[in-house]
């Protein structure tokens, strides 16, 4: 039994570096290549095509029939130059994965062959079958159609032979059935209000645009050892494990040099990369051992988050290749790091003005306070909505959870911007004004170092951080689309944004200056949203209780956490924006509740399934040893020699039947549970069931086979070891 482990464990021990062929063009000359780019529209076009394309993507305005056909022929051209032979709609369903569907260029060429086709109409809009696709209800049975639609800003681009081109995709009624529609929705609803507040200060800017600079987090485990585990095969995670000895203590993974099999692969991933327009730009070792992380520069939101989907494609692919699986689950071992994806996140103006970035004079310095504090207006009044945008059955084993992010949403600004905010909220406008100086204001050219240094030492523990120039969402889960946030975030931003300007311009019309109906609003802002300012440690009790007197939303349990979604401030607030209806909402909560049952269900199948075909009769192969043993000793020894003998062995004997008589009755009260849940029509019962009733119970087993996997015999145990799975050579 557990020679397949030792085999495993052999393997992956002796696997040296896969090479990597490093292209002989340096990153510039390849860097795009598979992207249907710019200058690869400018090649293959018509030039009035060209022109009509660039004036509709920077625009955002529709694409005309001709166009569109025009804009097909060109793209397939480069396409089977490239040599692709199939082409997809590549979109975003609620599954936190991509969907696409190939097909083939070809068709009859009424002669008895075929030609390689490809038209306007297939390239702006298709019906993928996709009555599969979680949908919340908004699509019945007999109405299943969706249809799939060209997004012009995010470009084309070519993986393995296929040419994949990013669409939204929703309903026959409108209703979104994805990410990308939403988040869209809710750029340009924060583009809107951004804009108009940005003219306060220069009344050039047309548009804001929304950044967003993910760093993905991940874990590699060796291919022989991944496939020894069924758990990590089929949940992402490991659902039993007894902690290693050695893991994290001695903090030497972070700093600590790359291994060379890991570098080959990052490498090759990196070229990956670049050639498919994704700017990646900074890897590292994580705190955890065998956690990495790889962060691109970033780019406006919706591209960097097509990007990140397509990264954790690309991801799995060439960790594959260099026979490793890439774990991309927030908590695939117990007792060390999870992984996020901090969404660093900005604003800025098309006049290249980074909003939340303090500036050389007065006037950009109050416009930076005024972005700021209207982000913490919003942060406050929706950090309900924000948590539960990031809340998932995976990201919930690491929020809360010691090491990450409390399952409460807060700010640190560091030293330097919480001052700033306490001047600006104690001193009169009048006094403010000499305070509109260098020295005054505090907020000059000379300070930015000084505000990066502070920020640089800055609190880990926080979910959401000012880090300078931008936020970053920290609780975002390593496996989650970033839009969940990002659409959230953009939203709430929006909205507090209008609200700011009605109040400023109200000011403004009853006779106060600019700068006065200005600061008395953020003043007011600084004010209310007092309870989200947090610079302490997040990760200690005190908070908790703390955080509960503030009024800030302190539910742990993700299926409650959804409600959030469909309360009348947040159906109020997205609906103003154009994101989403109600009946959207109430969909997309359905598919939420669905998706969590599911997880913790699967989960919990394949740990009742490990735990009595795995680990029992191990345990109990390993008690019959012992009992030989002690038997033999009786039968040897006089009685009272013998007892003192087999003492110990009896012992764990004894332990033994304890353990597996708890597993055996916690996996049947379990799959009661279960049965009980799955009973429940209301998936939101259904969820909340699965929260309270199985998730515990899961607890309880992996206890008791975490103490067996001390006590059997080390030959004996089946299951690779968490100091086996986590340490590369
Ligand atoms: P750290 O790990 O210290 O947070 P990294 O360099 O790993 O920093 O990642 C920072 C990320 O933030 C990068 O993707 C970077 O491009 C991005 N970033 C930097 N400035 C901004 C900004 N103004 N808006 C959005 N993202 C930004
Ligand atoms: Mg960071």
């Amino acid at each position: 039994m557990s020679q397949l482990r030792f085999k495993v464990v052999d393997e992956a021990f002796n696997r040296k570096a896969d090479p990597v062929s490093i292209p002989a063009e340096r990153p510039q000359e390849y860097y795009g290549k598979y992207v249907f780019n710019r200058q690869r529209m400018f090649e293959y076009l018509p030039a009035d095509t060209f022109k009509a394309l660039i004036n509709a993507i920077d625009n955002k305005e529709a694409l005309s029939r001709e166009v569109a056909e025009s804009v097909a022929q060109g793209m397939k051209q480069w396409a089977i130059d490239m040599g692709a032979r199939h082409y997809t709609h590549w979109f975003q369903p609620l599954t936190e994965t991509t969907a696409e569907k190939h097909d083939g260029f070809i068709e009859h060429d009424g002669k008895g062959g075929v030609i390689e086709e490809f038209n306007g109409k297939l390239l702006v809009q298709q019906e993928p079958d996709a009555s599969s696709f979680p949908n919340g209800g908004i699509r019945n049975t007999f109405e299943a159609r969706g249809y799939s639609a060209w997004d012009i800003s995010s470009p084309a681009f070519i993986m393995g032979n296929t040419l994949c081109i990013p669409t939204i995709f929703i309903s026959y009624t409108g209703e979104s059935l994805d990410y990308k529609t939403p988040l869209l929705r809710a750029l340009n609803s924060v583009d809107r209000a951004a804009t108009a507040v940005a003219r306060y200060f220069d009344p050039e800017v047309r548009h804001v645009k929304s950044y967003l600079g993910w760093e993905q987090e991940y874990f590699l485990v060796d291919e022989s050892l991944y496939s020894a585990r069924p758990d990590l095969m089929m949940t992402g995670r490991t659902l039993m494990g007894h902690e290693s000895a050695k893991n994290q203590q001695l903090e030497d993974h972070y700093f600590g040099a790359i291994p060379s099999r890991v570098e080959a692969f990052m490498l090759d991933l990196e070229i990956e990369c670049h050639r498919l327009g994704i700017p990646a730009k900074t890897r590292h070792n994580e705190v955890a051992p065998n956690q990495f992380e790889l962060a691109p520069i970033f780019e406006e939101t919706n591209l960097a988050n097509d990007h990140n989907l397509l990264l954790m494609s690309l991801i799995t692919e060439v960790a594959n290749r260099h026979h490793f699986r890439v774990l991309l689950h927030e908590k695939p071992f117990a007792g060390i790091n999870g992984s996020g994806k901090h969404n660093n996140w900005s604003l800025g103006t098309d006049r290249g003005v980074l909003l939340f970035a303090p500036g050389k004079t007065p006037k950009q310095n109050l416009q930076f306070i005024t972005f700021v504090v209207n982000v913490m207006a919003a942060v406050h009044r929706h950090n309900g909505l924000l948590k539960a945008s990031i809340a998932s059955a995976t990201n919930a084993h690491r929020l809360g959870a010691n090491e990450a992010p409390p399952a409460i949403i807060s700010i640190f600004t560091g030293s330097q911007l919480s001052d700033i905010l306490e001047r600006i909220e104690s001193t009169s406008n009048s006094e403010l004004s000499d305070l509109n100086n260098r020295e005054g204001l505090r907020l000059n050219v000379s300070q930015i170092p000084e505000i990066m240094l502070d920020n640089t030492d800055r609190n880990r523990t926080s979910p959401f951080a000012f880090t300078g120039n931008r936020f970053e969402f920290r609780a975002v889960g390593s496996s989650a689309n970033c839009a969940s946030a990002m659409i959230a975030l953009n939203s709430a931003v929006a909205e507090q944004l209008i609200d700011f300007k009605n109040k400023v311009d109200a000011r403004m019309e009853s006779g106060e200056s600019l700068r006065d109906a200005l600061l008395e609003e953020i003043r007011e802002l600084i004010r209310v949203s007092k309870p989200i300012h947090f610079d302490g440690n997040g990760y200690s009790d005190e908070w908790k209780a703390e955080a509960a007197r503030r009024g800030l939303d302190c539910e742990t349990s993700v299926p409650v956490i959804y409600d959030a979604y469909l309360r009348p401030e947040s159906i109020r607030m997205f609906r103003d924006a154009g994101v989403f209806s109600e009946v959207e909402l109430k969909a997309r909560n359905e598919v939420k509740w669905e998706m969590y049952t599911k997880k913790v269900q699967i989960e919990a199948r394949v740990l009742g399934d490990l735990a009595i075909n795995h680990v029992m009769p191990v345990a109990i192969r390993y008690q019959s040893v012992l009992l030989d043993n002690v038997s033999k000793i009786k039968a040897i020894f006089p009685a009272d020699k013998a007892a003192v003998m087999s003492s110990t062995e009896m012992e764990t004997i004894e332990e033994i039947s304890r353990h597996c008589r708890a597993i055996k009755e916690e996996v049947e009260a379990m799959v009661d549970a279960r049965r009980v849940a799955n009973r429940i029509a209301s998936e939101r019962e259904k969820a909340i069931a699965y929260h309270d009733n199985v998730v515990p119970r899961m607890d309880t087993i992996r206890d008791h086979i975490d103490r067996l996997e001390l006590m059997v015999d080390n030959e004996m145990w089946p299951l690779p070891k968490y100091r086996e799975l986590l340490f590369i050579r």
